[in-house]
């Protein structure tokens, strides 16, 4: 681990202006509140930036449950930290306290609530006192391996009695400096308070781009607000969720949008309860005691189950509350200080005693070094080639540990080619007309690869004015489905067709026609019931193309 180089400077102090609801009068809480360092180098813009960020996400009250329900239409953002990235939605919480302050506390030092290790925070206010004062000794948390290690961090939350941290962790309270430069005992460089969330995310963007954060924590608290307001299953409390999905978009965005974070970020998402009637506070109930874990970024398994990642230190408790010393334990939200610490390749939280061996893995099964981090630089997804067309593909890869042994390109699984000298390219000549998914594969000298990524497609030159020769895209509903769909499709004229559905991996799951069909219009009706929930795609293959859509069932 190099030295990070972080340059801090002077703390300011500011506050913002409150927002209309919350004019603060004197001895009322301010609706907004910002502390913090701006815009600071805290590490090497764009390339050559070998470290990952982490953006850990607490979202209050969110219930996987209603995730589900929802579906991907109404959250596509949620969904895409399942679709693309390791989740359950079986997680634990504390099991004593189903509240927030408590969880949170969990959340930030992977440590329970009670016991000799436990951080002691059992109320849901905060007292002005710090955790040192509360536990009795210094409690260190995510912030101070992050901040030790040179790290720039920044903590975004919706709630005021957050500042329970903030103090718990500045420059007067937090612990002197353990390694390498001494950065000073303040743990969080940015701090702000803000309690409408959609100003929360402008401020965390804006801080982000300015001076990115090697660590942030972000707390969104409109699912327990509207929760408490009209209940948890209340229409209300879908819309928050709505509202929440499209503030986790904007960080999608954010990070797919700046070099500097393309491929190199991780999102932990999780929730401090969910919530039943109008409260969360009865920690016998399983809806309170359930909550969500998604981990997004480079080299994570998509769509894989994290308890399926740990087979032996992790197993899903069913609908049951097992205690801190069961063992394998469950996977509990309390996980993500360590596991975002994980990721960024650093240490876990000293006292810590969730995840201590930072062995929930949400990269590897087994193993604790990350994958490398593979980008295909050209051609972009969804780029369209006439025909005839020679696609040059071309990949950076980075290794994050040892090196990179070669890059091996595929298309739609089929291998092109490979090398083994940066930068990595590959030239496919003669490429027949239709879609393609045109993949990557890092290969690290240990053996451990990672694969990304593109759609392009092949058209004829003629396709826009002569379209009618090429199959169109099939229109199939409903879709997201849990059992049964149609699939329409016209062709132009009588032609051989095959109608197929492939998984993610590009295995051929069923044939669903394989003949001869008349021009026209067609529907076939596809049964997946034996289908595992995820996405799909269908590909509908003709003499003179082929064409995909995606299909996804959710259950
Ligand atoms: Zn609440």
């Amino acid at each position: 681990m190099t030295a990070r180089g972080a340059a801090r400077r002077s703390l300011l102090l500011w506050v913002l202006a409150a927002l209309a609801a919350g004019a603060p009068s004197r001895g009322a809480a301010a609706a907004a509140f910002e502390r913090g360092v701006p815009p600071q180098a805290a590490r090497p813009a764009g390339g050559g930036d070998a470290y990952p960020h982490v953006i850990n996400v607490s979202v209050d009250g969110l219930r996987g449950d209603v995730i589900a329900r929802l579906g991907p239409g109404s959250v596509p953002h949620l969904y895409r930290l399942r679709i693309e990235g390791a989740f359950t939605d079986n997680a634990r919480n504390d099991p004593d306290y189903t509240i927030t302050l408590p969880n949170h506390a969990c959340e930030l030092t992977s440590r329970p609530v009670l016991g000799p290790d436990g951080h002691g925070v059992t109320f849901n206010s905060d007292d002005g006192r710090t955790l040192e004062a509360v536990h009795g000794s210094y409690v260190a948390g995510v912030f101070d391996v992050a901040h030790d290690h040179g790290l720039a961090t920044g903590m975004y939350v919706s709630k005021s009695k957050f500042a329970l941290f903030e103090r718990s962790w500045n420059g007067n309270e937090g612990a002197p400096d353990t390694t390498g430069v001494d950065d000073g005992r303040d743990k969080i460089d940015v701090y702000v308070y803000q309690a409408n969330t959609a100003a929360l995310l402008d401020s965390f963007i804006a801080h982000m781009t300015a001076a990115p954060h090697g660590y942030a924590f972000i707390h969104l608290a409109d699912p327990d607000a509207a929760g408490h307001s009209y209940g948890w299953e209340s229409a209300y409390y879908l819309e928050s969720i709505v509202k929440v999905d499209g503030l986790i978009g904007r960080i999608f965005d954010l990070v797919e949008g700046d070099a500097r974070f393309a491929n190199a970020t991780y999102l932990v998402v999780t929730a401090d309860h969910g919530g039943t009637g109008t409260d969360h506070a009865d920690a016998a109930d399983s809806l309170n005691y359930t909550v969500p874990l998604s981990v997004w970024g480079p080299g994570v398994p998509a769509g894989a189950d994290l308890y399926w990642l740990n087979p032996s230190t992790r197993a899903n408790p069913g609908n049951g509350k097992p205690p801190y010393a069961a063992s394998p334990a469950p996977i509990r939200n309390s996980e993500s200080a360590n596991l975002s610490l994980d990721l960024l390749g650093l240490p876990g939280v000293p006292g810590s005693v969730i995840d201590a061996a930072q062995d929930c893995d949400a990269i590897l099964p087994g193993g604790a070094e990350a994958l490398p981090a593979v980008f295909i630089t050209s051609p972009s997804s969804g780029t369209s080639f006439e025909y005839p067309a020679g696609v040059v593909i071309e990949a950076t890869a980075d290794p994050l540990c040892g090196a990179i042994a070669r890059v091996e390109f595929f298309a739609d699984g089929v291998a092109l080619g490979a090398d083994s000298t940066s930068p990595y390219a590959c030239i496919w000549t003669e490429v027949p007309l239709g879609a393609y998914r045109l993949t990557a594969r890092a290969v690290r000298d240990d053996g451990i690869a990672a694969t990304a990524s593109v759609d392009i497609e092949i058209v004829s030159p003629t396709a826009g004015s002569a379209g009618q020769s090429l199959l169109r895209t099939p229109r199939i509903y409903p879709n997201p489905f849990g059992r049964r769909s149609t699939i329409e499709f016209s062709l132009p004229e009588t032609d051989f067709v095959e109608v197929a559905v492939y998984d993610l991996l590009g295995r051929r799951v069923e044939r669903l026609f394989d003949g001869s069909l008349r021009g026209g219009v067609h529907e076939m009706t596809l049964d997946a019931s034996s289908y595992a929930p995820g996405i799909y795609f269908l590909r509908l293959r003709s003499s003179a193309a082929v064409v995909t859509g995606k299909l996804m069932i959710v259950r």
